[in-house]
C-alpha cells in the first residue's frame, strides 16, 4: 500500500483525483485505505512533491 510522506505533502488533492480505488481521501489530512488501494502506482507517480511511495513488499 501507499505511504504518505506527510512533511512532504502539501495536500494538494491530485492523488486524491487519480485514484481510480477511491483509497485516498483528503480530510483534514491525506488518508489512504488500504483495503481498496490496489498499489497501482498511480498517485506516486501524479504526485507534485514526491510525498507518496508503495512500500517495497508491494513491489515484490
Ligand atoms: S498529490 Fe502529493 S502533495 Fe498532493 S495531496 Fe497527494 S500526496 Fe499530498
Ligand atoms: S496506489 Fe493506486 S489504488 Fe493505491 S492509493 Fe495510489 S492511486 Fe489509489
Amino acid at each position: 500500500m501507499v505511504h504518505i510522506d506527510r512533511l512532504n505533502c502539501d495536500e494538494c488533492g491530485t492523488c486524491v483525483s487519480v485514484c481510480p480505488a477511491n483509497a485516498l481521501t483528503l480530510g483534514e489530512s491525506l488518508a489512504v485505505d488500504e483495503q481498496k488501494c490496489t498499489s497501482c502506482c498511480r498517485c506516486v507517480d501524479v504526485c507534485p512533491f514526491g510525498a507518496l511511495s508503495l512500500l517495497r513488499e508491494d513491489l515484490e
